[in-house]
């Protein structure tokens, strides 16, 4: 019996194989919508112009702020750029209201995201709140505003640096009222209501502000090329050539820089092939997709991300629990294990990916750490070794599955601005809990890569991919600076 499960676990975990050619088949989609994305509005890819046209050196300078709302946190801190590649962050952390996030009103949550600029100025910045506040009092209008640069990482329109428009929400997000307002001006209300000496210079995108923080931490002779975020979601940001972005002709009242003959764009390659052409398929990514808030867009996120990664196991395994032929974690002669009905492991999102990375972590020969895993997460205790196996299967699948659709992305980024061949180091700066502690998602990323022939074993060999830390907070600050500049 317990081969038979092992059979079935190894015979879903085909299910998630993603073979070279299919990669190569990848790539080349990404390139087309890519293009097409920078040619005109509404294609899967948005291919965001942001106006920011140039990646620091590592010598800028000065203190910011910066907010970051990306997903299950909202993030508020201070950033004193030294000027020689490092810097000093003050930060807090607070988690966001479920109720805020999907039932309430946009003047609710920016009120709210106001209100933790407050705390954190009160904690951090007092004197400098104090003195603005006497300054208003006896009428004063000379303003010693901090420059702020908010990272909001869901679809905006950019209309310039510090104004954009909601295209919708992702991520578990749902305030419709919000959807086509001004975010920066909605903050800006926000905080004006509260009399906070803020100024909204910067509207960031977090995979923006990853790739401007590598680029300030870790400059090379050219530049960080690429940013790209494994977290809750995943996307990317990497520097075009002016010329190909060619939609920018259609927008008459965009201002920006034209010396460096650059943008940077943000892809949202969360909706690369949403119309399903190449991304693969299992009967587990069509359910979580038609059961999602949003059905039918985020399909490359959905089979990539944080957020995801764990429902598609969650509904994998059920599979396996619900079939009586092979009864995983279900109390009979194969298991010892007896799970509640209120278990998270019959809930909709109930298990988080961090399982996974535990799991995959897992050399022991006895599953210390799966059984480990299954405890912490879903309490569940005693399975046998038969079980643990088939989580691991499965759980190595999807991973691997996702960190190769990863390389899609990137490479088809690296193809397409010909940096392999032009420079002899072409760096990436990553960010997420994802490419940071599911083990070797770099190793699965670079595997594929190799097997794509425009990169290949040479090819790769030139990418630098580095953590960027601290990416929307250091990255924003450096972008609030650059908006102030352009003033
Ligand atoms: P965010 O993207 O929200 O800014 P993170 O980069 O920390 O923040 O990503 C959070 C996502 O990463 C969540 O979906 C969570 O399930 C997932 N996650 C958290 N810890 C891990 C881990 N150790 N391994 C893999 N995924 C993780």
């Amino acid at each position: 019996m317990s081969s038979a499960l092992l059979n079935e676990a190894e015979r879903i975990a085909r299910e998630f194989e993603y073979p070279a050619e299919e990669v190569k088949r990848g790539v080349e989609e990404y390139i087309r919508q890519s293009n097409e994305g920078l040619a005109k509005e509404n294609a899967t890819l948005s291919q965001i112009p942001t106006f920011v046209t140039a990646v620091p050196n590592g010598t800028e300078k000065g203190l910011y702020l910066a907010v970051d709302l990306g997903g299950t946190n909202f993030r508020v801190c201070s950033v004193q750029l030294h000027g020689d590649t490092t810097f000093s962050l003050t930060q807090s952390k607070i988690m966001i209201p479920r109720e805020l996030m999907a039932s309430g009103t946009s003047k609710e949550l920016f009120l709210f995201l106001a209100r933790q600029i407050e705390a954190f100025l009160r904690i951090h910045h007092n004197e400098h709140f104090e003195a603005h506040l006497r300054r208003r009092r006896d009428g004063n209008t000379i303003e010693d505003l901090f420059d702020l640069g908010f990272t909001f990482s869901f679809p905006v329109r950019q209309f310039g640096i510090n104004s954009g428009t909601l295209i919708r929400w992702t991520k578990g997000f749902n305030i419709p009222d919000a959807v086509g307002q001004d975010v920066c001006a909605l903050l800006q209300s926000a905080i004006d209501e509260l009399n906070l000496p803020v100024r909204v210079a910067a509207l960031v995108n977090d995979t923006v502000g990853t790739l401007m923080a590598r680029s300030y931490t870790s400059p090379g002779e050219t530049g960080t090329l690429l940013g790209a975020i494994f977290g809750t979601g995943t996307n990317g940001a990497y520097v075009e050539k002016l010329e190909k972005v060619t939609k920018l002709k259609d927008m008459k009242d965009a201002q920006y820089d034209t010396s460096t003959g650059e943008m940077i764009i943000n892809a949202e390659w969360g909706s690369f092939d949403n119309h399903m052409s190449v991304l693969p398929d299992t009967v587990y990514d069509r359910e979580l997709d038609a059961d999602s808030n949003n059905p039918g867009v985020q399909m490359f996120e959905k089979r990539v991300s944080g957020m995801f990664l764990g429902e598609i196991l969650r509904r994998a395994l059920l599979s396996l629990h619900n079939n009586p032929e092979f009864g995983l974690f279900k109390s009979s002669q194969n298991s010892s294990v007896s799970i509640p009905s209120d278990s998270l492991f019959y809930r909709q999102w109930g298990l988080d990916t961090s399982l996974l990375s535990q799991v995959e972590a897992d050399t022991s020969k006895d599953f210390t750490e799966v059984k480990a895993a299954l405890k912490d997460h879903l309490n569940i205790e005693k399975p046998s070794n038969a079980e643990c196996q088939a989580v691991k299967t499965i759980v190595h699948a999807i991973g691997k599955r996702a960190a190769r659709l990863s390389a899609v992305a990137i490479a088809a980024v690296l193809i397409h601005t010909g940096k392999l061949e032009t420079e002899n180091m072409v760096d990436v700066g990553v960010d997420g809990s994802l490419v940071e502690f599911y083990p070797k998602f770099e190793d699965y990323i670079r595997e594929a890569m190799r097997e794509i022939p425009q990169v290949g074993v040479a090819g790769e060999k030139k990418v630098r991919i580095g953590i960027s830390k601290d990416g929307s907070g250091v990255g924003a600050a450096l972008i609030a600076l650059v908006a102030s500049k352009d003033d």
